[in-house]
């Protein structure tokens, strides 16, 4: 019963303010509790219209009931301020990198998310600038159609009202989808955060809340009035003890670690397919765990603040400490006996107070869960106790080579050989999963009893799953997606899949961002390989699984199909600082909904918006898929690929992340690229990338005496700001190390190519010159002369810089008559070399090689 009244409690929490929504339609008159009020009326099940005086209430003085209280106080704590009823409603939703500050930066100008549906459309994604008047309306009514067309489905679905958990979930998710862009209320006339994250905190605070009594309830609120009140007068009144000594809620983290290994560490044998699955099942486990604490705890979905990526965050009561020790146990005990210590979650808890939600406290207590997860993740398996150590012993017998899996080395009693290869149960499940993977096109979960009889004969992922009370799966048709009668989730994985989807009384229905780039061996792929000289095709051949068709490509064909040298590119991608943005970002702003609203929003670009990016940049023109994505989520990504393609995925990601985050100058990222053969382990090539892009970190720049950290690349050995790198869309130029390898690129290209046919001997002298600068700067540097009294670095002006200039000279001149195009090229360059601000000198080596790596005759 108790849960039941949670569920009527997170529903009247997730629509108080749905009213707003449709008020700013122009269709609907009224106070925005009125408009909800009607709202319920019209579109949610009869059954459920009683539980929802909130919605109409929760603005009422004084406050009638009980449930009301629970929802005006959460609606202020997850606000963080007092709300004002009826002020003037902002039209459209601020960014939220607006309202950040970041390497003691701002975003130069107000940019707002466009009133659109959820899609991962260049059009609905990216801010702009706010529309006008008339087309705001026009806009709100266009959303609201789309609301109101699918709200009816969940109407006629629920009619019943079954199952309120199930209507709960898809009203979460159609909140989502139309909601997100919708500014709440303000504070401080800032309306960066959306309705639907606003909403979500609301109900989860409220059910948290359902813990104090009436009379304590009545205490908060009145102790919240007076610290306004006294707040309007001086800002810094301290709030009155109560607010400082109530415990409403416990942050609760969750962190599933050894992710890195058990994804990386596998052979190259059969690594190809095993990856995308191993990873995805990942995402599946931290979902599951997620789901099994909120089932243990008996809390609404609306309670998860946010999974992904291995880790889930999530509000509990107060009192839920002891179960969630308990749970900690279950949970270490579930994964100690299908991984055998190669996962571990730590579960970490903070108490939270009401004043927590206030003058940007919010962010420091969730730093302070961060480092809780750290520590806990230190002390793996502690709450097990002693006897630890026996779980611990190894499994096999060792020197059982039969029994030993070729991809991950451990033993196994179920091993058996698959095209050639000595696989365990849970490898053959990974490489599966992956295998499905590539061509779905939804997400389907189901809920059953969690299954205690760990028996472990096989290991695979859904075992794993079901031990978490999950079953899960994905489906490229509907129809393939198992209707068991017990409550289910059909997530569609593209915005097209969307479109088939109609919820029913037991299955929620939504979209779900996931980063599924995945290269299939296709028509086209055969028709590439059937171009090439035979002996090269014969070798590809013996690479390729025995029917290729649909599979997904080994690392051997990416490898080839890259363009100039043949090599495959790993890379490592992240946001820099990202701790510091959520903990001090937003300064003493920082409230409950707007760290979800940062949450949401960098997920939206990395979970989202990246998937975009990839399938397009990976695409060639005949068709050939390059780019295969192992991971993306939080915040950071893994890509492997053919080099090229996987260099300018990083480049568009970077220069996206900046429109995405309103051209804000202190939100960038660091990438570190590797080039492996196709043979090349790959947690080796993990390393590589990730030391690469460790090197970026360590990039600084100055300008205007103000030094700049991070936001580098690193690639071919030489870590270099992205601003001189380039990501600008591909051209020719000399501005850039891109624009320049693409010059050289053309210059030093045969004739019959398209290319200017300049001498290869071009390229050579440009990656002396940088060498020969590298080598004395690295000497200056040592004597401590590589500094002006600003402590800027200086270009060292040495003898290079004539010969080069000298050299390039003398080319020109040699094409002068034959060659007008490369004799202006070069003596361009030159010129180049010679003026006065020239800092090229640090790059044009890179570019060079790099113009070298893309020329590269393949056939030698
Ligand atoms: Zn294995």
């Amino acid at each position: 019963m108790e849960r039941e009244d949670a569920y009527r409690i997170a529903l009247a929490g997730l629509l108080h303010d749905i009213g707003k929504f449709a008020q700013r339609t122009g269709g609907w008159q009224g106070a925005h509790t009125e408009v909800g009020g009607e709202f319920v009326r019209q579109f949610v099940p009869e059954g459920w219209q009683a539980d929802l005086y909130p919605v109409m209430g929760h603005h009422d003085e004084p406050l009638l009931t009980y449930e009301a209280k629970l929802i005006a106080l959460a609606d202020r704590l997850s606000a963080g301020e007092r709300l004002a009823a009826e002020a003037a409603q902002p039209r459209q939703l601020l960014s939220i990198f607006c309202s950040l500050t970041a390497d003691g930066q701002q975003a130069p100008e107000d940019k707002y998310w466009p009133l659109k549906p959820l899609r991962l459309e260049e059009a609905a994604v990216f801010p702009d600038e706010s529309l006008a008047e008339s087309q705001v309306t026009a806009a709100y009514s266009a959303l609201w159609r789309g609301f109101e067309q699918e709200t009816r489905h969940l109407l006629k679905a629920h009619a019943r009202a079954e199952s309120l958990s199930t209507y709960l979930e898809s009203m979460l998710l159609l909140l989502q989808r139309y909601v997100w862009c919708v500014p709440s209320a303000y504070y401080r006339s800032v309306p960066d955060v959306s309705l639907y994250d606003h909403s979500r905190a609301t109900a989860a605070l409220a059910v948290c809340l359902m813990e104090q009594p009436e009379t304590h309830i009545d205490e908060l609120l009145r102790a919240l009035k007076t610290w306004h009140q006294e707040r309007a007068k001086a800002l810094d009144a301290p709030p009155p003890p109560v607010l400082e000594e109530t415990t409403v809620a416990l942050l609760v983290g969750g962190d599933i670690s050894g992710v890195q290994d058990f994804i990386y560490t596998i052979t190259a044998r059969g690594a190809t397919s095993a990856l995308r699955g191993r990873s995805f099942y990942l995402q599946l486990l931290t979902e599951a765990v997620a789901r099994y604490v909120l089932r243990r705890l008996e809390l609404p979905i609306t309670n998860l603040l946010y999974q992904g990526g291995g880790h889930f965050y999530l509000l509990a009561r107060p009192s839920d400490s002891s179960c969630l020790a308990e749970i900690r146990q279950e949970v270490s005990r579930i994964l100690l006996r299908y991984h055998q210590g190669d996962l571990y979650l730590a579960l970490a808890e903070l108490s939270l107070v009401a004043a927590d939600f206030y003058e940007g406290r919010i962010s420091q207590k969730w730093g302070a869960l961060v480092e809780h997860l750290r520590r806990a993740k230190q002390r793996r398996f502690a709450e097990l106790g002693p006897g630890l150590a026996d779980l611990f012993a190894p499994q096999g017998h060792g020197g059982n080579e039969e029994r030993e899996c070729q991809v991950c080395g451990r033993e196994h009693p179920g091993t058996r050989t698959d095209d050639d290869v000595r696989k365990c149960p849970p490898c053959l499940s990974y490489e599966e999963l992956g295998d499905r993977l590539r061509q779905a096109r939804y997400l389907w979960l189901t809920e059953m009893k969690a299954d205690d009889e760990l028996g472990a004969e096989s290991g695979g992922w859904e075992e794993v799953l079901r031990a978490f009370g999950l079953q899960a799966g994905v489906a490229e048709e509907l129809t393939a997606v198992p209707n068991t009668g017990r409550p289910r989730w059909i997530l569609a994985l593209e915005d097209d899949a969307m479109d088939n989807l109609r919820p029913d009384a037991h299955t929620v229905v939504g979209r779900r961002l996931l980063v599924n780039v995945t290269p299939v061996y296709g028509k086209a792929d055969e028709e590439w390989l059937g171009r090439l000289p035979k002996a090269q095709q014969g070798a590809l051949r013996q690479e390729l699984p025995q029917e290729p068709q649909g599979k997904i490509k080994p690392f051997a064909l990416l490898e080839a199909q890259s363009t100039g040298i043949p090599r495959l590119g790993v890379l490592r991608m992240d946001v820099d600082n990202l701790g510091t943005l959520f903990a001090k970002g937003l300064g003493d702003q920082a409230t409950f909904s707007r760290v979800a609203a940062l949450s949401f929003a960098i997920s939206l670009f990395f979970e989202g918006w990246v998937e975009v990016l990839a399938k397009r940049v990976g695409k060639t023109a005949d068709g050939r898929d390059r780019l295969y994505s192992i991971y993306s989520g939080g915040d950071d990504l893994f890509f492997v690929g053919s080099w090229d393609a996987v260099v300018e995925l990083a480049r568009k990601i970077r220069a996206d992340l900046t429109r995405f985050a309103a051209d804000h100058p202190g939100v960038h990222a660091s990438a570190g690229i590797a080039l492996v053969g196709g043979k090349y382990p790959l947690y080796q090539a993990a390393g590589d990338a990730g030391r690469a892009e460790a090197q970026a970190k360590e990039v600084r720049r100055r300008v205007n005496g103000r030094e700049h950290r991070k936001d580098g690349i690193a690639f071919l050995g030489q870590a270099i700001p992205w601003r001189q790198f380039g990501v600008e869309e591909c051209r020719e130029g000399m501005e850039t190390v891109h624009s320049l390898a693409h010059w050289l690129e053309r210059l030093t290209r045969d004739e019959q190519d398209g290319g200017a046919k300049a001498p290869k001997a071009l390229l050579q002298m440009l990656i002396r010159l940088q060498e020969q600068y590298a080598e004395a700067t690295k000497e200056r540097a040592l004597l401590g002369e590589d500094r002006n009294k600003a402590g800027e670095e200086q270009v060292y002006y040495g003898p290079w810089m004539w010969r080069g200039h000298y050299f390039l000279k003398r080319m020109a001149r040699r094409y002068e008559k034959d060659d007008p195009e490369v004799a202006k090229a070069v003596d361009g360059l030159a010129e180049h070399l010679h003026g006065e601000n020239f800092r090229a000198i640090e790059w044009i080596g890179l570019a060079a090689r790099w113009a070298e790596l893309l020329g590269r005759d393949r056939s030698t």
